[in-house]
C-alpha cells in the first residue's frame, strides 16, 4: 500500500499550516491508475463510480481521462452532465429511485431500472413527458459471483423475471436496450473476475435473444480492487486484459452493436487519496501514550470503524461490509517527519470512547503540531465520515495537481 511521496508530503506539511485535518489527492496518481485502466479495457467504455469520490477535481480528472460516469442518485447525474458528459455515457443505476429522480433525469442519463415497479414508474414519466426512451436492466443473475447458485440480493432484476417480463414487455414508451450487473467491489483475484465477465456474457446472450430486447449495451459492473491489506498483491491488469479481450471479440461478433461498460470507483482514486491530521495534544494515562487528534473518526470514519469490526466480528469476514470494512489492517499510518520511535494510541477528539483509529502502533514520537497520515483514503473516505457529527470543523479536500498547485473548493 502506497505511502505519501516527496511531492505530497511537502503539500502536507504546506496545508498543515492552515488547516488541521484534510484529505490531499494526488493528480499524477489518479490519471496514472485511470490510464492503466483505460489502456486495458480497449474494447469497453469505463464508467468511473462517482460514489466513490464525487469531489470534482477528483471527477474532473477521471472524465479528462476518457471515463464516464455510474451514477447512484439524481445528484450524481447532474455532477456528470455539469462535467460535460453526454447521455450515452452516463448510467443512472441504484435501487429505490424516488419518482421526481426519474423525471429528473430521464433526458440526461441511461436510467438502469432496479425492479419490475421501477420500470413501470419510468414508463409513467416517459408516457407523461411524451417521449420514448432505452433504458437499462439490472440483472440478478441466476448464478453467484464465484459460479453457483445466486442469493437473493436486494439489487437488480431476477434473471428469470427479467427474461419473462423481456418476452411480454408492455411499456409502451420505454424499448429495453441493455443490461447492468455489478455483484461484488474489492475482488483482486484475475481468474475470479474473468469467470464473472464469462457468465455475465453467457446471460447477456440469453436476454439478449428474447422477442424485446434490443441489446445496445452491457454494463458488466466492477470488482476490480486495490490493496487493502499490507499483505495484498495489487492486481495484474494484463491478465485481466487478456482474458477480457478473449471474451469481448466473440461477444462483438455475435452482437455487433452491444456496446461494453465496465465500472469503476476505487481504482484510480483509492489509493492516491490521503487523510492528513494534526497531533493536538498528548497525553499519559496510566502508562499509556494518547495523541488526541483533529477530526479521525468525524472527519474519516473507517479506521475507527474497522477496529470496531474487528474487536466485535469474530468472522473478520469482509465481503458484506463493503466498503464501510475492507479489512483491519486498510489504512496505513505514517507521520511526516522521523523520531525516535514510541508506542501510542492515535485518538480523535471526538466526546466518545470509540474514536480510536490506532491502538498501540509504534510511530516517529511525535509533539503538538505535527501531521498523521492515513493512507487509502482516496475512495469511500470522505463520502462515508459522519463530518456532522459533535458539530466538529469539516475537513477540506484538496488535489495536488501535476502542475505542484492546490486546487480546493
Ligand atoms: C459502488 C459501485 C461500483 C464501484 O465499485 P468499486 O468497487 O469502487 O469499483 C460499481 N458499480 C456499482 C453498481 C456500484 O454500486
Amino acid at each position: 500500500m502506497e505511502g505519501m511521496n516527496e511531492r505530497l508530503k511537502a503539500a502536507a506539511a504546506k496545508l498543515l499550516l492552515t488547516e488541521d485535518c484534510f484529505y490531499l489527492y494526488d493528480e499524477a496518481g489518479i490519471r496514472s491508475r485511470a490510464r492503466a485502466l483505460t489502456r486495458s479495457f480497449p474494447s469497453a467504455k469505463i464508467l468511473y463510480s462517482l460514489k466513490a469520490n464525487p469531489f470534482l477535481p477528483v471527477a474532473r480528472v477521471m472524465k479528462e481521462e476518457g471515463f464516464g460516469a455510474d451514477a447512484a442518485s439524481a445528484a450524481e447525474v447532474r455532477l456528470a452532465v455539469s462535467l460535460g458528459m453526454m447521455k450515452e455515457e452516463i448510467q443512472y443505476s441504484a435501487p429505490g429511485k424516488r419518482a421526481k429522480d426519474i423525471r429528473e433525469t430521464l433526458e440526461l442519463a441511461t436510467l438502469v431500472a432496479d425492479s419490475a415497479g421501477e420500470i413501470a414508474r419510468i414508463e409513467e414519466a416517459a408516457k407523461e413527458k411524451g417521449i420514448h426512451v432505452s433504458i437499462g436492466l439490472r440483472i440478478h443473475p441466476s448464478f453467484g459471483f464465484a459460479g453457483g447458485r445466486g442469493e437473493p440480493s436486494k439489487f437488480g432484476i431476477d434473471e428469470e423475471e427479467a427474461i419473462t417480463l423481456l418476452n411480454d414487455w408492455h411499456f409502451p414508451h420505454l424499448s429495453p436496450a441493455g443490461i447492468h450487473v455489478h455483484l461484488k467491489s474489492q475482488e483482486l483475484s484475475e481468474e475470479a473476475l474473468a469467470l464473472y465477465y464469462e457468465n455475465v456474457l453467457l446471460m447477456a446472450e440469453r436476454l439478449g435473444r428474447t422477442e424485446a430486447m434490443e441489446l445496445s449495451f452491457v454494463n458488466l459492473g466492477s470488482g476490480i480492487g486495490i490493496p487493502m491489506d499490507p499483505e495484498d498483491e495489487e492486481m495484474d491488469l494484463a491478465l485481466l486484459e487478456k482474458a477480457f479481450a478473449a471474451l469481448a471479440g466473440p461477444f462483438h461478433d455475435r452482437f455487433p452493436k452491444a456496446r461494453l461498460f465496465l465500472e469503476s470507483g476505487r481504482y484510480a482514486p483509492g489509493p492516491s487519496g490521503f487523510y492528513v491530521t494534526k497531533a493536538l495534544d498528548r497525553k499519559v494515562s496510566e502508562g499509556k501514550v494518547f495523541l488526541i487528534t483533529a477530526g479521525t473518526m468525524h472527519g474519516f470514519l473507517r479506521p475507527a470503524l474497522a477496529r470496531l469490526v474487528e474487536k466485535y466480528d469474530e468472522t473478520g469476514h469482509p465481503a458484506l461490509c463493503e466498503p464501510l470494512f475492507s479489512g483491519a489492517r486498510a489504512f496505513p499510518i505514517s507521520t511526516l517527519r522521523e523520531g525516535n520511535p514510541e508506542t501510542v494510541t492515535i485518538t480523535g477528539n471526538l466526546c466518545t470512547a470509540a474514536d480510536i483509529i490506532a491502538e498501540d502502533i509504534t510511530l516517529p514520537r511525535l509533539a503538538e503540531g505535527d501531521g498523521i497520515v492515513i493512507g487509502n483514503a482516496g475512495a469511500y473516505a470522505a463520502t462515508l465520515s459522519p463530518f456532522a457529527f459533535s458539530s466538529l470543523e469539516r475537513p477540506k479536500e484538496f488535489l495536488l495537481k501535476e502542475t505542484g498547485d492546490l486546487e480546493g473548493v
